[in-house]
């Protein structure tokens, strides 16, 4: 498992974070390419926990600074020691009802910054069973990419199908295997090139599996990265 991301959400207050920092910089099987997306609140104290460019935001602001109440940019982000960002969490799209449009611009923030993209794209269970993920991928990731110059910078792309995320079903090998083939095809017609993670119900039982589907480099785990019990279960079945 090349990349190893953990997004906290909402689960870890400060002091939790701390907790669960240390015991993940404790454990001697951790994959090198480990991020953890914590609470703003900790996320200058996990980084002195778990070391330089393992820490990321779970959402970014798309201007630098002024007026805009209650927001943090992508540089404040950075100073307090973000490497990484993910934009587009289907949380972010759905409860916070973040559109294509915002994405695109804070995918800009973010490039404009060097702090790398996590783009999550995703398909509600509606759109997948009326046959539509094909055209809500697509949108998504062209409305985000498309002539966006990276600047030789490396980004990333969550497949994350939102009836996946906390439901404990997760994507079957060989739909993630369409899913990611489709993906690349329309990078390539964007001209831009990602790392792919999935994201979705990620657990002990199946971590493996997205190990093994090619164009797979990695995983973004929800809930079951945020209890030491199941992140030491996915720990060990990674060894
Ligand atoms: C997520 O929200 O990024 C996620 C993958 O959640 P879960 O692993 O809990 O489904």
């Amino acid at each position: 498992m090349n990349y190893f991301f953990l997004n906290w959400k909402m689960y870890l207050d400060r002091d939790q974070s701390i907790v669960l920092a240390n015991h993940v910089a404790s454990k001697d099987t951790l994959p090198d390419n480990t991020v953890i997306f914590c609470n703003d609140l900790a996320l200058s104290e996990v980084k002195d926990i778990i070391g330089p460019e393992r820490v990321g935001t779970q959402n970014v602001a798309w201007v630098p600074a002024g007026a805009y109440t209650g927001a943090t940019s992508a540089h404040m982000y950075k100073q307090a020691g973000a490497t990484h960002a993910l934009v587009g969490h289907s949380e972010r799209r759905h409860i916070f009802n973040e559109t294509n449009i915002a994405i695109r611009k804070k995918m800009e923030a973010c490039v404009d910054t060097a702090l790398t993209p996590v783009l999550c794209i995703g398909e509600k269970k509606e759109q997948r069973d009326d046959g539509k993920w094909k055209e809500v991928l697509s949108e998504q990731l062209i409305l985000a990419l498309e002539d966006l110059d990276m600047k030789g910078q490396i980004f990333y792309v969550a497949y994350e199908p939102v009836w996946a995320i906390g439901t404990g079903v997760s994507c079957t090998s060989d739909m993630l295997q369409e899913v990611v083939d489709y993906i690349k095809q329309v990078l390539g017609t964007i001209n831009q090139n990602a790392i792919i993670l999935y994201g979705g119900s990620v657990s002990s039982t199946n971590i493996k599996d997205f190990d093994n589907i090619a164009g797979v480099d990695g995983v973004l785990i929800g809930s079951a990265g945020a209890k030491v019990e199941s992140l030491d279960s996915m720990l060990e079945v990674l060894q």
